[in-house]
């Protein structure tokens, strides 16, 4: 795999390259300390699920969680196919602030998001958060497509390329692709996400939280990630408008980090997908992020091994927590949007999907 090395726009920090060099990423792949600047190393390493939270784990800390914050609740909305319970994080300080819900793992095998969001939510049980939770409420539906997070399913995996003992897959028990489900609902992940969660709460902002394959760029460059607010023609202008101030913060926090790179996600505009159904449906502003990479896949270059890791849970970790703090104090309101103007749409180097 080719990277250009000479490229050295981005200013890597000691603490970042300290990082890299301590996993051994720089000189295990060869390709330079610059290519931090391309977004997360395509060096990958092995892909080991064995060190990602299974189903179980997560639940119990979740549990943990809730009983040492005073302020988390933790709520059963509905059972997977397979029955396992769906859990709902909730941080409701005062019902007249706002609302932002998070998403991660519609995808099962997208899980450095879940990943993320467990790290937001440790941290909303410490002082690093200080004040964040006066001023918004905040909902976490983490791994939502469970059965598909543990392979769980009704048809093969034999071809899924991840280590460690356990496979993921994007759809659902049945095979059903929940991202594609949000105007029919026929499946119980995506029915009590709906009726539990989207036309319960006043929810004013969503991020849905995915991982796409590791080939996408923008300008010759690797990205981390990529982003985008609804195209469906059925959403309110007024509403895109407020998606587009969430892709504002989002753009900020993690385009200022030495990794940081990040592009315009080209997706489509049916309501079926998250991104455009709950924006169509409820009046929320919806921001789809995609992180660069997936934690399994049956196509090699869809996933990222696990050197990684660190980056992407880090860009989640960000990513909460610059939205909740900015929901919460108002700024949003204020983000400039023209970014958009110019954010380039991703390209892919061959051997890309598309479908967020
Ligand atoms: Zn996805």
């Amino acid at each position: 795999m080719h990277l250009n090395t000479t490229r050295t726009t981005r200013t890597l920090s000691a603490a970042v390259l300290a990082g890299l060099l301590a996993v051994g990423s720089i000189g295990a792949t060869g390709t330079g300390a610059f290519a931090v600047g391309e977004g997360p190393n395509p060096g990958n390493g092995s892909t080991q699920t064995s060190i990602l939270h299974t189903y179980e784990s997560m639940v119990a800390e979740l549990k943990a969680q809730a009983a040492k914050q005073p302020a988390m609740e933790l709520e059963v909305i509905g059972q997977t196919v397979k029955g396992r319970d769906i859990h709902l994080v909730k941080y409701i300080s005062n019902p007249a602030h706002p609302t932002i819900l998070y998403l991660t793992q519609q995808h099962g095998n997208e899980q450095l998001t879940t990943e993320g969001a467990l790290a937001f939510i440790r941290s909303l049980g410490t002082a690093s958060t200080k004040g964040i939770l006066d001023k918004v409420n905040i909902l976490v539906v983490p791994m939502l497509n469970a059965d598909g997070a543990m392979g769980d399913v009704d048809f093969p995996l034999t071809d899924y390329v991840a280590d460690g003992g356990r496979h993921l897959t994007r759809y659902n028990a049945v095979g059903t692709d929940l991202n594609r489900d949000h105007v029919a609902k026929a499946q119980p992940e995506t029915r009590a996400l709906h009726e539990n969660v989207l036309s319960k709460y006043p929810i004013q902002y969503m991020i849905d939280l995915h991982h796409q394959g590791t080939q996408s760029e923008i300008d010759g460059n690797l990205v981390s990630g990529s982003i985008l607010y609804p195209t469906s023609p059925s959403v309110d202008p007024a509403v895109v408008e407020r998606s587009k101030q969430l892709g504002s913060v989002v753009y900020g926090a993690i385009s200022s980090k030495g990794w940081g790179n990040l592009g315009k996600y080209v997706g489509g505009s049916e309501d079926r997908i998250g991104r455009n159904g709950a924006a169509a449906q409820y009046g929320i502003s919806t921001l789809l992020f995609e992180m660069r990479g997936m934690s399994d896949h049956y196509i090699d270059s869809y996933a990222l091994g696990q050197k990684s890791n660190g980056y992407l849970i880090q860009q989640t970790v960000l990513t909460l927590t610059s939205t909740a703090r900015a929901v919460g104090d108002g700024s949003v309101a204020t983000a400039d949007t023209s970014f958009w103007d110019t954010l380039p749409e991703q390209t892919s180097r061959p051997g890309e999907e598309a479908g967020e």
